[in-house]
């Protein structure tokens, strides 16, 4: 952090993250460090430049940040957040804009392009594959009421505390699969699936405000989504039963939840997302760098 290139836009990786195939890239800190003048201006970010991955940011305090042309809220003291989805590109540019000078940088990332496998489920109930008419408008709705319990842009900073697996139990659906639902192709998985009994107790991985709390909906079953801040949410689904209450503030390891197999599920299992905004962010990828400190 101390080490200045005298050099304009100069990126200083301290792993090789931008491997490309299976495996995950490793711990992954980008430094960038520009000398413009006498001004110093730098940009950190931490996480892995990979589809699926949070990233926490640092800024000069009063910078702004434009990802891929569009703005992101930049805290007073520099910090941002953003995530990469399942898809995205292999290369992404930050803007950064000094506040004080003015001066424009634009910094460009390689982003690890993943491999998906493709995963099939049978036995999941035959109208959750090919839904009815009549249920066409429910689900428009159930995923209007999920949209805006994700949209929330908070300024609290739960996120930094980390995250901790809600449950534990077998790894049984991984982010970003292609799913085959009895033999008809569907969407993509974005969720770890965790295998448990019914009415195993679920725990909040981080601390947050929950933003909805559904008992029935079509796809997802019993739902529960908790808002960490700057976007980064988890939501949780299948359940059985839902312990937290809506705008309730919980803490990490605070019961939320029981797991169950409602929805479009074969069996009881918990399926934990993690979002930014709308953007499907890996929860493995964010347990693995956010990683909940020791108490
Ligand atoms: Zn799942």
């Amino acid at each position: 952090m101390n080490e200045l290139i005298k050099s304009k836009g100069i990126k200083i990786e301290s792993d090789s993250a931008m491997k490309l195939g299976m495996s995950l890239p490793r711990c992954l800190i980008v430094l960038v460090v520009t000398l413009v003048g006498s001004a110093v201006s730098a940009l950190e970010l931490t996480g892995a430049l990979s589809q699926g991955s949070l990233l926490i940011g640092r800024v000069a305090p009063g910078s702004t940040v434009e990802l891929m042309n569009h703005q992101i809220r930049v805290e007073a003291d520099g910090l941002f957040v953003f995530g990469l989805g399942r898809d995205a590109p292999s290369k992404i540019t930050l803007l950064t804009v000094d506040g004080r000078e003015g001066n424009q940088e634009l910094h460009e990332f390689s982003v690890a392009q993943r491999e998906y496998r493709e995963q099939r489920v049978n036995g999941v109930p035959q109208k959750t594959v090919t839904p009815p008419n009549e249920v066409l408008e429910r689900i428009r709705q159930e995923a209007v009421l999920v949209k805006q319990a994700r949209s929330g842009d908070g300024h609290y900073r739960d996120f930094l505390r980390g995250f901790q697996k809600p449950l534990k139990g077998p790894i049984t659906g991984v982010y970003g699969s292609r799913r085959v639902y009895n033999g008809k192709p569907g969407s993509p998985h974005y969720g770890l699936d965790i295998a448990a009994p019914k009415g195993t107790d679920v725990f909040a991985p981080a601390p947050g405000v929950v933003t909805l709390v559904h008992r029935d909906m079509f796809y997802s079953g019993g739902t529960l989504i908790v808002d960490h801040g700057h976007g980064i949410s988890s939501t949780f689904i299948h359940l059985s039963d839902v312990v937290a209450e809506n705008g309730q503030r919980v803490e990490a390891g605070d019961l939320i939840a029981r797991v169950g197999a409602t929805g479009r599920a074969t069996g009881p299992h918990l399926d934990w997302r993690i979002n930014w905004f709308n953007v499907r962010l890996d929860p493995e990828l964010v347990l693995k760098y956010f990683p909940a400190s020791a108490e």
